[in-house]
């Protein structure tokens, strides 16, 4: 794990740069890490935005501040090699100090089945992070002829050619939006997702989608809706889903009694 040099917040002004924060509480607990390109607009974040409910608990003079690099960060597309540094450390701090309020870059990933180790965390040429593991596993579920689409478009000589020729681009989208041609592509979209193998491995996917906590969450807040629960009910009413339910219902009680 490298070390950077720190930050003094009470003598030092944090202008625009690279850094990777811990926050305290009075007792010494670690609340949380985090990493940001501009010290003062992130924490006027976590105090306004976010409104975290822990954030007046943060005790000032045990907030450690490192330095990464005082080189200014272009945000989320930032490519400088410190950003990526910034970004391992803060999950290394991450995982070993476990933060009681972080909530992303714990040790699992986010479908919950990898432990997000510095090893298995993938940095992307946009900055995002994700695992690993399950690029892997998604990759070796694609198709073979997806396989290759992917690969050729991803070829260094292909991608320096279409970063040279923006027109062809701009005519190939143009191209793309044509009625006959959206109409063939959708035409091979169906077809594609209708092979058995690749509807089994998407309707995988969705099943997989659904059980992430924050997928149940979001899916629970939706149901709660009142044009939902109104369409819900509306749905039940109908004579023959009514009848269906009731006979599951029998169905249920008379189990129960035989047992
Ligand atoms: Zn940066
Ligand atoms: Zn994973």
């Amino acid at each position: 794990m490298p070390e950077y040099p720190l930050l003094d917040l009470a003598t030092q002004r944090p202008e625009p740069g690279h850094y990777v924060y811990r926050l305290f509480d009075a007792a010494g607990l670690l609340l949380y890490v985090g990493s940001t390109g501009n010290v003062w607009e992130r924490f006027g974040q976590h105090a306004g935005r976010l409104r975290h409910e822990w954030w007046g608990d943060v005790d000032w003079p045990r907030a450690v501040i490192e330095v990464i690099t005082f080189t200014a960060c272009a945000g989320k597309k930032c490519l400088l090699p410190w950003h990526a540094m910034m970004l391992q450390r803060e999950v290394e701090l991450i995982q070993s100090l476990e933060p009681r309020h972080n909530k992303n870059s714990t040790n699992r990933c986010k479908s919950g089945r990898h432990q997000m180790t510095p090893a298995n965390i993938y940095v992307q040429p946009e900055g995002g992070r994700t695992c690993k593991e399950c690029r892997t596993q998604r990759w070796a579920a694609l198709p073979k002829e997806k396989r290759q689409q992917y690969a050729k478009a991803s070829e260094p000589s292909r991608a320096a050619w279409l970063e040279a020729h923006p027109e062809d681009r701009a005519r190939r989208q143009a191209h793309k939006q044509t009625p006959e041609i959206k109409a063939r592509a959708a035409e091979v979209q169906r077809e594609y997702r209708n092979r058995p193998e690749v509807r089994e491995r998407l309707n995988a996917q969705q099943r997989e989608r659904r059980q992430r906590p924050a997928v149940q969450a979001k899916l629970r807040e939706y149901a709660q809706k009142p044009e939902v629960r109104a369409r819900k009910q509306e749905y039940r009413q109908r004579p023959e889903v009514n009848d269906r339910i009731n006979e599951k219902q029998r169905e249920r009680y008379a189990q129960r009694k035989g047992i």
